[in-house]
């Protein structure tokens, strides 16, 4: 027969494993979560962000209508011709603004993984986008106010034919050479920056309206790249305040963009952990300082 103490000895020994394993069992279920998972169940099933969207598009159209009425109105702080021109376009960013890619954003927090450059080339080419909501009824306005559509997209150029098809299976108008889809490095334009394809619309066109989800769908300058700052981008918007809801309408992505990237200083190639960690010093809580 055991003694006493040989017994206490073992149940504290059980104790300690018990407790040591509770402790392991706890490490492992902590509840495991993707920074994007929020904004992808936001777009994905709220009347919250859809109604936003029919919002935006439905501004859009009381808005280009009185851009008509204007000869001196342009969406484009530099179009010093506005008057001399007789065609009239409106500027849509594709990605978030009129395509909805969410599935494309909703796979990485199931993968529990993170956005790769080589996936969304693939997405251009095999993905299915849909539309966001109100983005075809808009556009469909636009042709019946003889307004031409020129799109301009970062999407590459090299996937510019499988864009183009989409496009039109979406019923989205597409100009038979495909000349109002404006790619990344249309030639001759170079890069993700769209000032210089901003420019080849307002050559012959008066700009009524910009509609993005990106500052960078709007104006250029101090928004994207490695000199861009929190500050650089409150600048330019601020210095655009007019812009606002007049001739620049903005439709809601809480999933990414160059509000993201800037917060990782655009090292766009960091690790996720390496990513997460810049972003959570930007986070104000109650104690900080
Ligand atoms: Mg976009």
């Amino acid at each position: 027969m055991r003694s006493k103490a040989t017994l206490g000895l073992t149940a504290i020994i059980a104790l300690a494993i018990g407790l040591y394993a509770g402790f392991l069992y706890g490490k492992e279920n902590r509840i495991r979560t993707h920074e994007a998972l929020n904004a992808v169940l936001w777009m994905q099933t709220s009347e919250e962000y859809k109604m936003s969207a029919v919002q935006a598009f439905r501004l859009a159209e009381v808005m280009v209508e009185r851009a008509l009425a204007d000869p001196d109105w342009t969406a484009i702080p530099e179009q010093k011709n506005a008057r001399d021109l007789q065609k009239t376009a409106v500027i849509l960013d594709l990605d978030e603004t009129v395509l909805d890619n969410s599935r494309f954003q909703g796979q990485i927090v199931l993968d529990n993984g993170q956005f790769e450059y080589s996936k969304l080339l693939q997405w251009e080419k095999t993905g299915r986008p849909t539309l966001i909501p109100d983005a075809l009824h808009f556009i469909r306005r636009l042709q019946e106010l003889n307004i031409d559509v020129f799109y301009i997209t970062n999407r590459s150029y090299a996937n510019r034919d499988a864009t183009i098809e989409l496009l039109k299976g979406l019923g989205l108008p597409v100009d038979a050479d495909g000349a109002n889809l404006l790619s990344r490095d249309t030639p001759p334009t170079k890069g993700s920056d769209k000032h210089s394809r901003r420019e080849i619309v307002m050559k012959m066109h008066r700009v009524l309206l910009q509609v993005g989800d990106n500052l960078a769908d709007f104006v250029s300058g101090g928004i994207i790249g490695k000199n861009a700052t929190l500050e650089s981008r409150a600048k330019t918007a601020e210095a655009h305040r007019n812009f606002w809801g007049t001739k620049w309408i903005i439709v809601s992505n809480p999933i990414y963009g160059s509000w993201e990237h800037v917060l990782y200083g655009f090292n766009n190639r960091w690790t996720r952990e390496q990513k997460l960690k810049a972003k959570y010093t930007f986070v104000k809580g109650d104690k900080s300082p």
